[in-house]
């Protein structure tokens, strides 16, 4: 072995530094982030970044207001500028998911969250512009919105260095090494040979391979998840806020230069896997246009924005579409990867989390619903719709 870490932290996307940063800030020695090409090049740098609360389980929804109130006060709590824009989120379902909705919004007022129901016709109070007719309910969250995700990774990374981890880009991990049932450290494309008792697998899409080379064999699946960009017209007036058509199939959330990111909330990205390889390849209008035709029935005044183009996005999701926080079956090798399209809002509450687990300390949050071993042999269900309402 040419040198040590106390911890290796192996990828550099919003969960890896967010991670680097809580470990350093509990005063663990010697946190050492490797990371294969640069910050923020992984799902991070390609991801809409939007900050919605309404999760279908009392675990994430404590995490995401955790997360949430960091995003509020990011200048003070970390350093740096989250990019978060508070501008609200309005979230549409169809009129057989209202009970469900007015039971998951229960779970959520009991941690805390701000949420209010709206019926569609009181809809035009916040947002005049969406068409809610056709739906059961409209889900209002005043403090919800979107936020930068390269921008944080790299602010976590700033204020890890600060407290003295050691950041690494350009170094890949070709494996993990272990002695016996334990993790020994990790080995890099270079040859070098670190040793550490601890590694965690911060390696989102990648974090499969990145376990495989340890024998930790993760239930994850790359799915494929591509955005489009829209530009809005003159006429369109002020920026929207994030809007989350359950019902109708598409969420859109304002840019700067008038431009709004676009996807779909009905496709089953884990029926189409990919090669995250091909992470950010462009997008076909082709492609995008049914997409974009229920984005336009979402929001009928985005019909007339013009096509901008967009990326292939990808999710590294998990058969209950949670995350995966835990040590894997090598002892000293931790798992915060399986993020399935969260990643970003709650990293914060995931950094924090993985640092108490990993330091022996209780985290704030239940870590039962995020152990690795609650899939047995499940095969995937639900689609990234239903990490909304369950
Ligand atoms: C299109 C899209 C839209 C999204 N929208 C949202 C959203 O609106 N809200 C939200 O909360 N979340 C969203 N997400 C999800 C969220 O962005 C991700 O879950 C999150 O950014 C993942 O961060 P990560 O650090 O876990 O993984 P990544 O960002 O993928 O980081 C992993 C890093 O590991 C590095 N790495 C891989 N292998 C190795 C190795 N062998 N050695 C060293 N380094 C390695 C990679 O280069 C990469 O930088 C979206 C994601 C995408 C792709």
């Amino acid at each position: 072995m040419s040198r040590t870490a106390g911890v290796v932290i192996v990828g550099g996307g919003v969960t890896g530094t967010s991670l680097a940063f809580h470990l350093a800030s509990r005063g663990v020695r010697d946190v050492l982030l490797l990371e294969r090409t640069a910050l923020a090049a992984g799902g991070t740098g390609r991801s809409v970044g939007i900050i919605r609360q309404l999760y279908p389980t009392r675990e994430t929804s404590q995490m995401v207001k955790r997360s949430l109130a960091v995003f509020q006060r990011f200048r003070e709590a970390v350093g740096g500028d989250a990019g978060f824009v508070g501008c609200g989120a309005l979230i549409g379902v169809a009129p057989g998911m209202r009970a469900t909705l007015e039971a998951t919004v229960a779970t959520q007022r009991a941690v805390g969250i701000r949420a209010e129901i709206l019926e569609p016709s009181d809809a035009a109070r916040v947002e005049p512009r969406i068409d809610a007719s056709g739906l059961g309910a409209v889900l209002w969250e005043p403090e919800s919105g979107y936020g930068d995700p390269a921008a944080v990774a790299t602010a976590y990374a700033d204020a890890a260095r600060r407290l003295g981890a050691r950041i690494e880009q350009g170094v890949e991990v070709a494996a993990t090494l272990t002695a016996g049932e334990r993790v020994a450290g990790v080995a890099t494309t270079r040859g070098e040979r670190i040793a550490a008792p601890v590694v965690v697998d911060a390696a989102g899409l990648w974090a499969g391979a990145v376990a495989r080379t340890a024998g930790v064999e993760l239930p994850i699946v790359v799915g494929r998840h591509p955005v489009f960009v829209v530009e809005r017209d003159a006429a369109f007036g002020r920026p929207h806020p994030v809007y989350l058509d359950l019902a109708g199939g598409a969420y859109v959330r304002p840019e700067t230069g008038d431009l709004t990111l676009t996807g779909s909330l009905i496709d089953d990205e884990a029926r189409h896997p990919m090669d995250p390889e091909r992470l950010g390849d462009p997008v076909s209008l082709a492609e995008a246009e049914p997409a974009l035709a229920r984005t336009s029935r979402a929001l009928p005044a985005l019909a007339r924005a013009r096509w901008r183009g967009g990326w292939a996005g990808a999710f590294d999701i998990t058969p209950d579409w949670m995350p995966i926080l835990d040590e894997s079956p090598v002892r000293g090798l931790w798992i915060a990867a399986g993020m399935s399209g969260h990643g970003f809002k709650l990293a914060p509450a995931v950094g924090e989390h993985l640092a108490a687990l990993v330091t022996g300390a209780v985290p704030p949050v239940d870590p039962a619903p995020f152990r690795l071993a609650r899939f047995g042999s499940a095969a995937a269900s639900g689609t990234f719709a239903t990490s909304y309402l369950g």
